[in-house]
């Protein structure tokens, strides 16, 4: 087993693998920025050590002062977190140069999953569906459109190098085509330093439905179950849940099948996840394969009673996977709603300040709250302003979904704007309540929801 873990992250993800590693007996190191210098994550760790100015891009982004880090500290082993370097190819290469165990996938694979348009293409090899569209080299105005007029509008476009719903551009017609993807591409090349498009089909009211896979180091891999992140503003996931409502157990397991021979074909190991668009007719599209943790990972350890962390400490140093496919089992319904610092009436723009109250629901072992700050501690606009993730669990989704109403009406936050407001308007919402989901819910009740 590792002995000593090394984060690099802040935040409630920080604390959550802290928690964690320390369960299980390993040593832990912070990093901070001066922002963070009191920061939960620094006071729950065993050892901290300080990276540099509050940008990230001077602390929590660089390299070689994390891995500096985790050599002066005698770390064995760093865990990324998500967001920061988890998807860093260099990174994960700097680690195995320095023989520290990067936990997270091999940089093959890392590689191979970094580029939307080259995972498409060995997606489509390992026979796993594919949304009808162009994710080829030639990247010239006319070719581009020509492919569109192809698939027929609406299409979307989308940046090859991106992520959190950034240079994506819906596109609804031919006359708009040119102005679409200009924009796009100076969006996609000042966020990711790389401009490279696909375009695909728009499909009008999928759901957003996600699997959770797991590799060891020993060829061994299973997926837990599934999970719903159709509640999504601006692309963005709000509201997650697992199992996702309203499935058959066959599409569950057409789409868990699918996932594992994406992830085999990358020849994968630890945590990730692979997204699907499920359309109205039960068919189901590959997007893309996150190669780390996700953020709402903790509705499937909810509804599974497994820890994630733990696995990937496990398959990190070289275990087999604690569990077979058949053992897994899915018990109940569980919700995650993330807790923003941003102001609703603003275009949802971040909140910094300070929070000068906050109260929390009682948690027990149907409540669950994983966050990273206390009262009087500081949201900053040098980082993601979440202030915490609501995960509840009931027997089913009504009692579960209950639950998350409840906790919602309990939250109290003072010091900053919040979008709480806000989720329990989605979570007392009619269609909401009777699982009625897809990506473009929010936009479609506006008017109730603000
Ligand atoms: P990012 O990496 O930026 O998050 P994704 O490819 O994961 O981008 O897509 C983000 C979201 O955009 C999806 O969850 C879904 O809501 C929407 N989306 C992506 N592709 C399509 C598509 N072809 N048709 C309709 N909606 C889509």
């Amino acid at each position: 087993m590792l002995q000593k873990l090394l984060i690099a992250n802040r935040g409630e993800i920080a604390c959550r693998i802290i928690r964690t590693a320390k369960r299980l007996g390993i040593r832990t190191v912070a990093v901070y920025s001066d922002a963070d210098r009191h920061a939960q994550h620094v006071q729950l760790a065993d050892e901290s050590v300080y990276l540099g100015p509050a940008p990230s891009a001077e602390s929590y982004l660089v390299v070689d002062k994390v891995i500096q880090a985790a050599r002066d500290t005698g770390a064995d082993a760093i865990h990324p977190g998500y967001g920061f370097l988890s998807e860093n190819e260099d990174f994960a290469e700097a680690c195995s140069k320095h023989d520290i165990i990067f936990v997270g996938p091999p940089v093959s694979a890392i590689a191979a999953m970094g580029s939307k348009s080259a995972a498409k293409a060995i997606m489509s090899e390992a026979d796993v569906p594919l949304v009808p569209g162009y994710h080829g080299s030639e990247q010239s105005i006319e070719k581009l459109q020509a492919e569109a007029q192809k698939i027929g509008f609406p299409v979307l476009l989308k940046a090859a190098y991106g992520g959190g719903g950034k240079g994506m551009r819906i596109v609804n017609q031919d006359s708009e085509f040119a102005d679409a993807l200009k924009s796009a591409k100076r969006e996609a090349q000042a966020s990711f330093g790389n401009d490279k498009m696909l375009v695909e089909k728009y499909l009008g009211n999928p759901r957003h439905v996600e699997i959770q896979v797991f590799c060891d180091q020993h060829g061994n891999a299973v997926y837990l179950a599934e999970r719903d992140c159709s509640v999504q503003r601006r692309h963005q996931k709000v509201i997650e849940e697992a199992p996702a409502p309203a499935i058959s157990q066959r599409t569950r397991e057409a789409m868990g099948e699918a996932a594992i021979r994406a992830a085999q074909a990358i020849d994968y190991v630890g945590a990730g996840t692979v997204e699907f668009l499920l359309d109205s007719d039960s068919k189901f599209y590959f997007m893309e394969m996150n190669t780390r943790l996700q953020v709402e990972h903790p509705v499937t350890e909810m509804v599974t009673g497994q820890d994630l962390v733990e696995w990937q400490l496990l398959v990190a140093s070289g275990e087999t996977l604690p569990l077979a496919q058949d053992q897994i089992q899915v018990t109940g319904h569980a919700f995650e709603a993330r807790i923003y610092a941003e102001d609703p009436e603003h275009e949802f723009l971040p909140s910094t300040g300070t929070l000068h109250v906050l109260r929390t629901p009682a948690t027990d072992s149907h409540i669950r709250i994983d966050s990273g700050v206390i009262e009087g501690d500081e949201v900053s606009a040098y980082y993601d302003p979440m202030i915490a993730k609501l995960i509840v669990w009931g027997e089913n989704r009504t009692i579960a979904l209950r639950r998350l109403v409840q906790a919602l009406h309990e939250y109290r936050v003072g010091g900053v704007k919040t979008n709480i407001d806000f989720l329990r308007r989605i979570a007392n919402h009619q269609q909401f309540q009777r699982a009625e989901l897809t990506t473009r819910f929010i936009e479609k009740y506006e008017s109730d929801l603000f």
